[in-house]
C-alpha cells in the first residue's frame, strides 16, 4: 500500500508543539518558503523592534546612544549575550559585530601565529568559498604563500568530510585549524567536539564558521572548548538582510589583544576617555572595531525573542522531524525520477537543510519558483530545501515533494533556460 503522505503531514502538523510560532512571521502571500537557510523571513517581533529603533532616532538623535531603551552604546554586547544560549556560550563570550567574513578576518588575525615549522592553516575544500578567499589573504598578510601554507582537507564523495582524515592532517606544520560547523551544500554537521579535542592534543588552536548551523543546531562552543567561532544572523536566526554577524571567543583567551583593533573594543567604561593608548576589553567585546549598525541590529533584537521563547533544543527537535520527513519522501517518491538525497541520513550528522540532487537541478529550481515554492540552488546539481522549525509545516514539505515529482514527470523544467541568474 502506498503511504498517504498528505494525511501523515497533517497529523504531524496538528500535533506540533511549535505551531504557534508560524503566525508570528510574515509568510509570503502565496507559495512556500524553503529558503530560510539563506535569508530567514521577517517576523512581527523583528519589525517591531526595528520600528522602535527608528522612532528612538527620530525622537532622541544622539541621545539614543545612552538614553534609548535599550541603549545603542552596548548593543553589540547585549545582543551577543542574547545569542549566547543558542551557541552554548557564557554571555560575555559572544558579541554582535561585523559580517561573517570580516569576523573570520579579525579572529584569524588574532589566532594565526605562524612560527618556525608551524606555518599552515588547515581548512577544507567544501567550505563556503569566502572563507578560503579570506584565509588566503590572511596567509599572505603574515608573509606566507597560500599555495603552500593553506592546506585543504579533501572530500571522498564531493559532499561530506571525514573527521578522521582531517585529524590525520593536523601535524606539526599546522598553526591553525578553521572549519565549518555545517557544510553549506550537503548540510553535513561536523563533530566539533572531536575535532577540537584532536587539535588541542596537538597544540593547535581551532575555530569554526557556524553561519550555516546557528539557529537550527544547538552548539556547545564553551563546553566543547572551541577557541573561536563566528556566524551571520540573517539565515536561520531571521535577523533580516545584512543584519550584523557575531563571534565567540573562549574566556581562556580574554587576555589576548584582538588582531584587528578599534575603539569599540576598548574597555567599555573608558572608551570615551579617548586615550591614544589602546586598552582592550576583557570579553568578546574586544573584537569589535567601529560603531555598530543599530538599525540592522534592531531587527535582529526582535528576531531573537522567538528563540528565547521556543528554546534552541525544541527548534532542533522539530527541524530534524521536518528534514527527516523530507528525506523519507525523497527516497520513496522521487528516487525513480533521478533525484538523490545528498545530505547525511543520520540525524546526528546533519544540520537544518536537505540537499536534493538532480542533474536538472537548476531548471527544476526555476520550475519550483514558477509554482511559488522558493528553494535555492548550489552548483553543480543541488536543490537546497530548508524546512524551518519556526515557520514551516510538514504539509509544506509534502507539497514541495509533490511539486518536485510533477516537474520531472511532466518534463516541466524544459520550459526554462540552463543559464543561471546572478543570485541563486
Ligand atoms: C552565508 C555564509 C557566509 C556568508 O558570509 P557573509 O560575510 O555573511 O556574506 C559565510 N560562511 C558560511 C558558512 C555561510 O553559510
Amino acid at each position: 500500500m502506498t503511504r498517504d503522505w498528505l494525511s501523515e503531514a497533517r497529523v504531524l502538523d496538528a500535533a506540533d508543539p511549535m505551531k504557534g510560532f508560524r503566525g508570528r512571521f510574515h509568510l509570503l502571500k502565496e507559495g512556500i518558503y524553503m529558503d530560510g537557510n539563506s535569508l530567514g523571513l521577517a517576523s512581527v517581533d523583528a519589525l517591531e523592534s526595528l520600528e522602535r529603533a527608528t522612532e528612538e532616532w527620530r525622537r532622541r538623535g544622539i541621545g539614543g546612544w545612552l538614553d534609548a531603551d535599550p541603549d545603542w552604546f552596548s548593543y553589540g554586547e547585549r545582543i551577543g549575550a542574547e545569542m549566547a544560549p543558542i551557541v552554548g556560550a557564557h554571555p560575555d563570550e559572544v558579541v554582535m559585530v561585523g559580517s561573517t567574513t570580516s569576523n573570520l578576518h579579525s579572529l584569524v588575525a588574532t589566532f594565526y601565529e605562524p612560527k618556525g615549522e608551524r606555518r599552515k592553516i588547515l581548512a577544507d575544500e567544501l567550505t563556503f568559498p569566502t572563507d578560503l578567499y579570506a584565509l588566503e589573504s590572511q596567509v599572505s598578510i603574515k608573509g606566507g604563500d597560500p599555495s603552500r601554507d593553506l592546506l585543504l582537507a579533501r572530500s571522498a564523495d564531493g559532499r561530506t568530510l571525514d573527521e578522521g582524515d582531517i585529524i590525520d592532517m593536523m601535524d606539526g606544520t599546522v598553526a591553525l585549524v578553521m572549519l565549518p560547523g555545517v557544510l553549506y551544500r550537503s548540510g553535513q554537521l561536523l563533530d566539533m567536539r572531536r575535532l577540537t579535542k584532536a587539535a588541542h592534543e596537538r597544540g593547535i588552536p581551532i575555530g569554526f564558521d557556524i553561519a550555516h548551523s546557528v539557529g537550527s543546531v544547538p552548539h556547545r562552543l564553551h563546553d566543547d572548548d572551541v577557541d573561536f567561532a563566528f556566524w551571520c544572523t540573517y539565515k536561520h536566526l531571521n535577523g533580516g538582510p545584512g543584519s550584523p554577524a557575531a563571534l565567540f571567543v573562549n574566556r581562556r583567551h580574554f587576555g589576548r589583544a584582538p588582531g584587528l583593533a578599534g575603539w569599540y573594543g576598548y574597555v567599555k567604561e573608558r572608551q570615551f576617555d579617548m586615550s591614544i593608548t589602546f586598552e582592550h576589553a576583557h570579553s568578546a567585546g574586544a573584537w569589535q572595531m567601529g560603531t555598530p549598525g543599530v538599525l540592522s541590529a534592531a531587527s535582529l533584537d526582535g528576531a531573537l525573542k522567538l528563540f528565547k521563547e521556543a528554546g534552541i533544543d525544541a527548534v532542533r527537535k522539530k527541524s530534524l522531524a521536518l528534514t527527516g520527513f523530507l528525506i523519507e519522501m525523497v527516497d520513496e517518491r522521487l528516487a525513480h525520477l533521478g533525484y538523490e538525497v545528498g545530505s547525511p541520513r543520520d540525524p546526528e550528522r546533519r544540520g537544518g537543510h536537505v540537499a536534493v540532487e538532480h542533474d536538472e537541478g537548476w531548471r527544476i529550481c526555476c520550475a519550483l519558483k514558477k509554482r511559488g515554492i522558493i528553494p535555492d540552488f548550489r552548483p553543480p546539481r543541488v536543490v537546497r530545501l530548508a524546512p524551518v522549525a519556526l515557520y514551516n509545516t510538514f504539509e509544506e514539505v509534502e507539497r514541495t515533494v509533490t511539486a518536485l515529482a510533477e516537474i520531472v514527470e511532466g518534463r516541466k523544467y524544459e520550459a526554462f533556460s540552463t543559464k543561471r541568474d546572478a543570485v541563486s
